[in-house]
């Protein structure tokens, strides 16, 4: 099937797939809309890039995967204010706007041949399976990248400087693409801040100079109540297509961590190590923390507990 993604249909009918990572529908998604542009590569983990224009020094991200119990279709409705949320919304559903947003601005940026390295990633929402791929399997995709800016962030305002790996690019370079952003569009209010968390251009931290994300409109995300503000979407989108990238200011030193996160950084690679470990040895792990005195009940009992935090972080078993 062919699939027309420019404009607003475009982007409500990318909406309109529930993509939960590894799910049917999410395999289906990446033959009909991404392998199907022209020149589109995947990697072996899947991911998928696509080079525009010589040597491109910009690298634009999104991810494929949505927050979805289950893969398929989904009805989208549309306020009068342009506010696109679910019809019939209930948990273990969510818009997926992100990151639909992103996925759309960067397939219309292909469309037009705006130049870049475009990478759609897969495994987002599971701990930025893809990018993290591509750090430790291939990274010289990124070789000659100046910037990784991911079309990725809530709201409608941010540049964002801070991810858990710590500072992730400049107060210079996010300045220079603030501006840059609002001068195109005279409604846009972006500016830096330094409240990120994680997406897949955190893992590139290391490796590249400006490592962002930026607010592309979708609200309440990971939910039934997720919405998305389709005027800033498109407005955004209008804006990349005028956008140029020579001024953009490359000021920060990746080889140098300059802050704290480290040990954070540490911890959080240590623990994707262990959990593939696990992944691998299940019967040895299961030896280990009965040994440790873990029993399947306690387990299943963290699990329940963190499922119901919406995500929060481990706690000692002696706090349940
Ligand atoms: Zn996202």
């Amino acid at each position: 099937m062919e699939h027309d993604v420019s404009g607003r249909r475009g982007l409500l009918e990318i909406l309109s797939w529930a993509r939960p990572h590894e799910s049917d529908t999410e395999q289906a998604f990446c033959r009909e809309f991404l392998d199907r542009v022209p020149g589109m590569k995947a990697d072996a983990f899947g991911n998928r890039m696509i080079a525009v224009g010589k040597a491109p020094r910009i690298l634009w991200s999104c991810h494929v995967d949505t927050v979805a119990a289950r893969g398929g279709a989904q009805e989208v409705t549309v306020s009068d204010p342009g506010i696109a949320a679910l019809r019939h919304g209930k948990s273990g559903m969510s818009l997926g706007a992100d990151d639909g947003a992103g996925l759309w601005i960067m397939l219309n940026m292909i469309a037009a041949s705006r130049p870049g390295l475009y990478v759609f990633h897969r495994g987002e929402e599971h701990g930025c399976l893809g990018s993290q791929w591509i750090r430790r399997t291939t990274p010289q995709v990124l070789g000659g990248i100046d910037a990784a800016i991911a079309l990725d962030r809530a709201g409608l305002f941010d540049v964002i400087t801070h991810q858990s790996y710590g500072r992730t690019c400049s107060d210079a370079f996010a300045i220079s693409l603030a501006s840059a952003l609002n001068e195109l569009d005279a409604g846009f209010r972006y500016r830096p801040d330094n409240s990120g968390v994680f997406t897949d251009t955190n893992e590139y931290a290391g490796l590249v100079p400006e490592c962002t994300n930026i607010s592309v409109g979708y609200y309440s995300q990971h939910g039934p109540r997720e919405t998305l503000d389709l005027g800033h979407c498109e407005k955004l989108l209008a804006v990349m297509l005028r956008f140029e990238t020579e001024n953009l200011v490359i000021a920060r030193d990746p080889s140098l961590c300059d802050d704290a996160a480290w040990s954070w950084q540490d911890e959080l690679g240590n623990r994707a190590d262990l959990a593939a470990l696990v992944a691998e040895h299940p019967l040895l792990a299961a030896e280990m923390l009965l040994e440790a005195g873990i029993t399947s009940d306690d387990f299943w009992l963290a699990a329940w507990e963190r499922e119901r935090g919406g995500g929060a972080d481990y706690r000692p078993l002696s706090s349940l």
